[in-house]
């Protein structure tokens, strides 16, 4: 068998098909029956990567153990498939054209006419290829990002045609997955588009080996032979996948129409043991039948698109599964909260998330929620910017530091409880050039933290610029807020938390980025575990009228 072979996954019709969710799961199950598995993304747009781009362009930036900034579905990959991602795994029509650019300056090329073919589709090629010279893995998903027929995305396609051809036969396939809309007024499924769609893919040079169907409603046996018909595949080569109440149903669904099995027999691969998906499927039994239920709230700027913070989001799931409890989230604007609505705003949550974020429009909120939360008692994790948001508070109102600020929002502040960091003060490109990716953490005995973790050491992921500022330590530690994890080798302030409360830990690194469904976050698991008993110490106090 030579290895490793390769599946690419394409999308047609429409964009937001969830591609991502097809190539995770499929490596999910693949992975289940022994192969080494990995995935990849192939962005079609020109930023270098999606660190610079606003959430709301681009929902949320995920970061790697190696400090890239990604394209979220990578997340998707490591969620599902429990393994880390890499630099590697996200290319940008931008990065290709970069190195193209920078050889030709160079002049690598010798004088030749420097073109899209070879030159570019050649770095495509290559950039697929990178991953599978580890020898790491037997099967490479590659997600192109983008619809087929998008100008920008025909590089990408033709680079796939011409691997397809050097790599050979059985070495690797395509996965088209479309759109098969449901017209209510003739109650029917439609499959055109669909045709079209492939039809558009052999236009460029390449046969789709296997249709996923995005549908709302079943497709009939005659749909599923029509659309093999037109779309020169075998009945079995075309699966379904309809819309589901969850994202992690989606293994299941394709594993019973044996996307699996099909894909193995495309790629000429003798079938390993069966798969096994029992403890998945333990997880997704918890997740959708629990036995309790919390509201927890998360105060961010970017609410009104939610994937903008959908690591966090998804590690409430894993950590709600591991508690069977429902974790549901009320999404609130940091940027309208009031000393005078945040009671009524805040009402009836048993736990506050104070999330990530730059720059100053909607800081005050969060500051007011750290506030609130430290006041009453409640469950509160700061993240990043959550964090910053906490000290600034602690240092305003028990400090008495009126003017306390972050030097991102006022660089001239007096006290600048937050700073930017020594290494980012010369620092004026933004691509790239936060303090990224993972570091160590040590820390400190007889901390909420310590028990949490159970270790006294970690390696968590980061990325920002600004930093608690550690002249302020002394007075912080005197009056209850400690600095239970620091960087050992460089003295940074990466945990804080309160003596004096329950559950009120701020991280300047973000845990989120590290839940997959198998290994549920130790922080998101503590700070569930607390809200539930929030929950319930308020329902007994209620009941019984007594202070819990
Ligand atoms: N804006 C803050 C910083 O750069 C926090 C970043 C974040 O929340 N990811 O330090």
């Amino acid at each position: 068998m030579k290895l490793p072979k390769h599946i690419f996954v394409t999308g047609g019709v429409t964009s937001s098909l969830g591609k991502g969710i097809v190539s995770a799961s499929l490596g999910l199950l693949l992975k289940s029956r022994g192969y080494r598995v990995t995935i990849q993304k192939l962005d079609p747009y020109i930023n270098i990567d999606p660190g610079t781009l606003n959430p709301y362009e681009h929902g949320e930036c995920y970061v790697t153990d190696d400090g890239a900034e990604t394209d979220l579905d990578l997340g998707h990959y490591e969620r599902f498939l429990n393994i880390p991602t890499s630099k590697d795994n996200n290319v940008t029509t931008g990065k290709i054209y970069q190195t193209v650019i920078n050889k030709e300056r160079r002049g690598d090329f010798l004088g030749k006419t420097v073109q899209v073919i070879p030159h570019i589709t050649n770095e495509i090629k290559r950039r697929i290829q990178i991953i599978g010279k580890s020898g790491d893995y037997d099967i490479i998903i590659t997600e192109i990002g983008g619809t087929v027929g998008d100008i920008e995305s025909l590089p990408f396609i033709e680079a796939v045609r011409q691997l397809r051809w050097e790599l050979g036969e059985k070495n690797s396939m395509i996965i088209h997955l479309t759109l098969v809309p449901y017209l209510a007024s003739s109650g029917e499924l439609k499959t055109k588009p669909s045709q079209h769609s492939v039809r558009l893919l052999m236009e460029s040079g390449v046969q789709a080996n296997v249709l996923v169907c995005r549908t709302e409603h079943d497709i009939s046996k005659s749909i599923r032979e029509k659309l093999a018909l037109f779309c020169n595949l075998k009945n079995e080569n075309v699966i379904e996948c309809k819309d589901l109440s969850t994202i992690y149903e989606v293994p299941k669904v394709l594993l019973k129409q044996k996307l699996d099995q099909v894909v193995l027999r495309e790629l000429g691969i003798d079938l390993y043991p069966e798969v096994d998906l029992t403890k998945w499927n333990y997880f997704l039994e918890r997740h959708k039948n629990p036995k309790n239920h919390i509201e927890i709230g998360l105060v961010g700027k970017y609410v009104s698109l939610q994937d903008s913070y959908l690591s966090i989001a998804e590690s409430f799931i894993h950590a709600g599964a591991y508690l069977d409890a429902k974790v549901d989230i009320r999404w609130i604007y940091s940027g309208e909260l009031t000393k005078e609505n945040i009671e009524e705003t805040f009402k009836g949550l048993d736990g506050i998330l104070i999330a990530p974020g730059f720059g100053d429009r909607g800081i005050e909120g969060k500051v007011l929620a750290a506030q609130y939360c430290r006041e009453n008692n409640i469950p509160t994790l700061g993240i990043c910017l959550g964090m910053q948001t906490m000290a600034i508070e602690f240092a305003r109102n028990i400090l008495g530091y009126e003017k306390a600020e972050s030097t991102e929002v006022n660089t001239q502040t007096e006290h600048p409880v937050i700073s930017i960091m020594e290494q980012q003060k010369g620092v004026t490109e933004k691509g790239g050039t936060m303090r990224l990716g993972s570091w160590t953490c040590e820390l400190k005995e007889n901390t909420s933290i310590k028990s949490i973790y159970e270790k006294s050491e970690i390696q968590e992921r980061h990325r920002h610029r600004y930093e608690f500022n550690n002249e302020y330590l002394g007075q912080f530690e005197e009056n209850g807020m400690i600095a239970s994890g620091i960087n050992p080798d460089t003295g940074l302030v990466e945990i804080l938390e309160s003596k004096n409360h329950h559950f009120y830990i701020g991280v300047q690194f973000h845990p989120e980025y590290k839940s997959t469904v198998e290994n549920p976050h130790p922080l998101f698991k503590a700070f569930v575990e607390a809200t539930i008993n929030h929950k319930t110490s308020n329902q007994l106090e209620n009941a019984t009228g007594k202070k819990i």
